[in-house]
């Protein structure tokens, strides 16, 4: 039901608008609040969960009542956030504050029902029924398309003919499920949120700091001396983590600065505000790097000791015209070969301590950075150069040792052709000011969904294992040859280079997947691992879909006609499946995508011979599980209800379905029916596994005694383990995500913790548990210098004490390797250092980051006088050319957002957001609506090469007009949030208008920057 705001206050009174004000905060006086609480909450049963929509992860207390009487489910009445949650102390943004609205939501699906080829209804069918369907069809497709063998007789072992999307909402439970129900079929286009969100965050940082996480968490955002907020909008997007933010500036005097495109809430209460061209951000900060090496304000000590910046790099590596060395044009890639050290006789790299050698890594970077003068910056970024400059000089104020800027950025810079690149640029930037493992440091990726990072984690993406590790490729025959690859040589003699340990992580996750079946003689089941010949990142397989290679597909939790771009082509991608089936709370766009929406969905049902399934899913509140916020947190959380009718957990529904599938192979046979019948799926009950076992799984087990180095039992067979230095790469540890080894132990589930003692500096150890080992500030070992001594004694966070290292937080370090050991801080990567340059296979795009335009872009001929305007490495399928637009037609840029009432396109369906947002709008600058004779809400279309949206002009000034490369752009704001289904008014997708390309090393897609026009309607 769509309901406007003056509708629902005369429907509502005050009723609804009183208790979502007590959840946000906004508290009656105390005895009117005491007597209502008394009465409301009076024999309510309490339950302990977190937030389902952002990655802050707040602390929610659920009231439901149900007498506990035969067939008298509880139901849940009342939320409000958590007073004991360390980062969200009792608050709740209005997203969470309406979470009533969602899990009580007329959009909630509370039966299975099936859309028949041509149909244009839905019919009600049994689960029985629903799931005998789906496992016949995946086996009938599985069987007749498996691939054994590739072209050149490689042991492949590999089915494409369906894949499934997986959700960034549900919990880490249900994830290992997925993993291992899509991986033991041999799919390899599986993938999640992340793909679509954060995948960037990940390929830059990884590279450069050796994990591709937050580093530090929420609450030490307020130990910043400076914020600089760009490529992302806390204060709208992550509102309960932005008030660190504020705690920074209001208790520390934080100076806290916003460059963004719009003048939005996180600038409204900034020091500083410069607005930027949506898409130049690599310009920008390349233009930072260049300032702070020309005016000499850098860390000197933290660089010359914890960076590559003194290592010598090979003399053939080079960059002309915008291209490194080693570009083929005719295959859009790069020969990496000279992206490399000089080695010695050792083969270790030279280094040059002096930093004299001019082939040494910062005298490379100075060369490589030189051209991005202010003035250039300021004509590519349209940012005024004294904007700019005020953003450099405060930063570079922080490379002072006792003071720290911190740097949080969201989809704003993922969300590019050039993500990966962006979010380098500032890592380096972190890295230059020895910002990175300091209290109120770092770069903090402020992820998305409710359980992104989870999936992340778990390995949910096309090409990747749990636990950062990668699956295997054709050309990884044998084990051996994947270990040769994947291991990591010492680049620095005497380093921890950890991943060396990925033998024991590896063999541990096959004795998960495989248990008794996984043996040395095979290879611990090498071979039933699918091997990959490219990616089938959703990208590549929505363009698979559109070619007709593929029959089935799974979306679970996820929305991909709303969330993947150009809307049009992903419906006419769907309406070439064979079958579709949707596991979601909510009724969604994309499992209606058949239905005729009139101009919000224009389709002939009978045209479409897809048959869908639209399985009914229990949501946050109706399960017990583990989701892992943007700081690495895995917060248990609990169940407070039963889902709705017929609904189900996921993990019901995938147990069910594999279930089925493996009777069916049993029965029948069919396609390598090994890896089906040999992955390990030994639950008490196999149609519905528990959390608690499967999270237990996830941690995992000692299969025999575990000794030490002495020969003294650590670990007895059978017990959890305590944590991933215990594993083994003889097939006597299990675990399926290596890192998540510590959360639930001998002393039982770590996740659930709830002491929120603040060891120093807002460190709470004992709340929750984060991975890895329940670290909060990744490498902390950088905020002391080699002696060992705190860069600022006021933010020591760890400590040798004549023995071992320890303090307010888990030392990211060997506990006994002494101060001037000469072990670097960086443990993931083998030199030990934080990678200005990263060579090798690192990138596909250069091993320093480099602006380029995005593919829709005003700016023709670049002010760095280069050829390649465009990313040269990046992915661009034949059949997306006709579909890009040009400034001549398409004069304007437009970007992507969220706004604060709404997340994503699920909140449509709550009630009470939907009243907050009930109606489309974009907003357009004051100038271009002058120019184009628009008043404030004016109906508006905004097109792109793809399609049009229409909705209600906000005219603002907080879109500025800007100059750049000489002339006027003017941009446009598209919020995300509407659709066709949900209680707000009908909407357009707004992904109808953007273009089908992503960033080049991880295919997330570009939401941020493309070309529109604009026309009153
Ligand atoms: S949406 Fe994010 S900030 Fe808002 S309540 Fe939920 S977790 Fe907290």
């Amino acid at each position: 039901m769509a309901l406007g705001r003056r509708e629902f206050l005369k429907g509502a009174g005050t009723c609804v608008g009183g208790a979502s004000a007590i959840a946000l905060g906004f508290a009656p006086p105390k005895a009117f609040a005491q007597e209502t609480r008394q009465y409301k909450l009076l024999r309510a049963k309490e339950t302990r969960n977190n937030c389902t929509y952002c990655s802050v992860g707040c602390g929610l207390l659920m009231y439901s009542l149900g007498d506990g009487a035969k067939n008298a489910k509880p139901s849940i009445f009342h939320i409000e956030g958590d007073p004991d949650h360390p980062v969200s102390r009792g608050s709740l943004c209005p997203k969470g504050a309406g979470l009533v609205d969602f899990i009580h939501s007329d959009g909630r699906l509370h039966y299975p029902s099936y859309r028949a080829p041509g149909s244009k209804e839905w019919t009600r069918i049994s689960w029985e029924e629903a799931t005998d369907r789906i496992a016949r069809l995946l086996k009938d497709d599985r069987d007749k398309n498996f691939i054994e063998k590739n072209e050149k007789g490689e042991t492949v072992n590999r089915w494409l003919s369906t894949g499934m999307l997986a959700s960034s909402a549900a919990s880490n439970e249900t994830g290992l499920l997925d993993f291992k129900f899509a991986r033991s079929m041999g799919m390899l286009a599986l993938d999640c949120q992340a793909r679509l969100c954060h995948g960037p965050t990940v390929s830059a940082l990884a590279p450069t700091l050796g994990r591709g996480a937050m580093t530090n968490n929420w609450v030490d955002i307020k130990n910043a001396n400076v914020v600089l907020i760009m490529g992302g909008n806390p204060a709208e997007a992550h509102p309960v983590g932005f008030k660190w933010v504020m705690e920074a500036k209001i208790r520390n005097g934080a100076k806290v600065m916003v460059v963004d495109p719009r003048f939005n809430r996180s600038a409204a209460v900034a020091d500083f505000y410069a607005p930027i061209r949506a898409g130049s951000d690599g310009a920008f900060l390349l233009g930072v790097i260049n300032y702070l090496l020309t005016h000499d304000q850098i860390q000197h000590e933290y660089v010359r000791s914890y960076t590559n910046a003194p290592f010598v790099v090979r003399e053939d590596f080079s960059f002309h015209e915008g291209l490194f060395s080693g570009y083929d044009a005719e295959k859009r890639s790069y020969d990496k070969s000279s992206w490399a050290y000089e080695r010695d006789a050792q083969g270790y790299a030279v280094v040059d301590p002096t930093l004299q050698n001019p082939r040494c890594v910062i005298n490379l970077l100075r060369q490589h950075a030189a051209r991005y003068t202010p003035e250039v910056v300021a004509q590519l970024t349209g940012t005024p150069e004294k904007d700019f400059l005020h953003v450099c000089e405060t930063l570079a104020a922080t490379s002072a040792p006792d003071l720290t800027s911190t740097i949080l950025f969201a989809l704003g810079w993922t969300h590019h052709t050039n993500g990966t690149q962006i979010i380098r640029t500032a890592a380096m930037i972190q890295l230059l000011l020895g910002n990175v493992g300091m209290a109120g440091g770092g770069l903090n990726a402020l992820r998305g969904h409710s359980n992104i990072q989870g999936y992340t984690d778990l390995g949910l993406l096309s090409l990747r294992l749990p636990g950062y590790m990668n699956l295997p490729k054709d050309s990884q025959q044998t084990l051996e040859s994947y270990m040769q690859a994947v291991v990591p040589h010492a680049d620095e003699p005497g380093q921890v280079n950890y991943w060396h340990n990925t033998p024991k992580f590896f063999v541990s996750l096959m004795k998960t997947l495989w248990g008794e079946h996984a043996t040395p003689t095979n290879n611990w089941g090498y071979d039933w691992l699918p091997k990959w010949d490219r990616s089938y990142d959703m990208l590549a397989y929505f363009e698979m879909m559109h070619q007709g290679k593929v029959n089935g597909y799974i979306a679970q939790g996820f929305n991909p006609l709303a969330a993947m771009p150009d809307k049009n082509r992903i419906r006419e991608s769907l309406s070439k499946l064979r079958f579709l089936v949707t596991m979601d709370p909510l009724d969604t766009e994309t499992s209606n995508f058949w239905q005729n929406e009139g101009t919000y969905n224009d389709v002939k049902p009978e045209d479409i011979q897809t048959e869908v399934f639209r399985l009914p899913a229990s949501c946050f509140a109706e399960e017990n599980g583990s989701i892992v916020n943007s700081a690495r947190w895995l917060q248990w959380h609990f169940e407070g209800a039963k889902p709705p009718g017929d609904a189900w957990n996921d993990g019901h529904i995938i147990g069910t379905i594999f279930t089925k599938l493996r009777a069916l192979y049993a029965k029948e046979g069919g396609a390598y029916p090994e890896p089906v019948l040999n992955m390990q799926w030994n639950y008490r009950a196999p149609e519905d596994p528990t959390p608690e076992e499967v999270a237990k799984e996830a941690n995992g087990y000692a299969l025999a005694d575990i000794t030490d180095d002495k020969g003294k039992v650590v670990v007895r067979r059978g017990e959890l383990l305590p944590d991933f230095a215990v594993m083994k790469d003889d097939g006597s540890t299990a675990s399926f995500c290596w890192i998540f080894a510590g959360s639930w132990t001998q002393a039982g589930n770590q996740m659930a913790r709830r002491d929120n003692t603040d060891t120093g500096l807002g460190t709470t150890p004992g709340w929750a548990w984060a991975w890895p080992a329940n670290r909060r500030i990744l490498y902390n070992r950088a905020s002391l210098d080699v002696q060992g001594r705190p860069w600022d004694p006021k933010r020591q966070i760890i400590a040798w004490d004549g023995e071992r290292w320890g303090g307010a937080d888990v030392p990211d370090y060997p506990l006994t390797s002494p101060p001037n050991s000469g072990v670097g801080p960086y443990i993931m990567h083998s030199e030990g250092v934080g990678l200005l340059f990263a060579g090798g296979d690192k990138l596909v795009d250069g091993p320093f980051p480099e602006h380029y335009e995005p593919t829709e872009t005003p700016v023709l001929s670049s002010a760095l006088g280069k050829t390649a305007l465009r990313n040269p490495a990046a992915r661009f399928y034949a059949d997306e050319k006709p579909r890009m637009g040009n400034p001549t037609e398409y004069p304007y840029v437009a970007t992507t957002y969220s706004i604060t009432e709404l997340f994503r396109h699920w909140t449509k369906h709550s009630r009470i957001n939907a009243i907050m947002q009930p109606e489309q709008f974009v907003e357009i600058g004051d100038k271009l609506a002058g120019k184009l004779g628009i008043n404030a809400g004016d109906m508006v279309r905004v097109s792109s090469h793809r399609g049009y949206i229409e909705a209600k002009a906000v005219v603002t000034k907080r879109l500025k007009r800007l100059s750049v490369m000489g002339k006027d752009l003017d941009q446009v704001g598209v919020p995300c949030h509407w659709g066709f289904k949900g209680a707000a008014r009908k909407g357009y997708l707004a992904n109808t208008l953007t273009p089908g390309i992503g960033d080049a090393n991880s295919q997330t897609p570009e939401f941020k920057a493309f070309l529109v026009n604009v026309e009153k309607v």
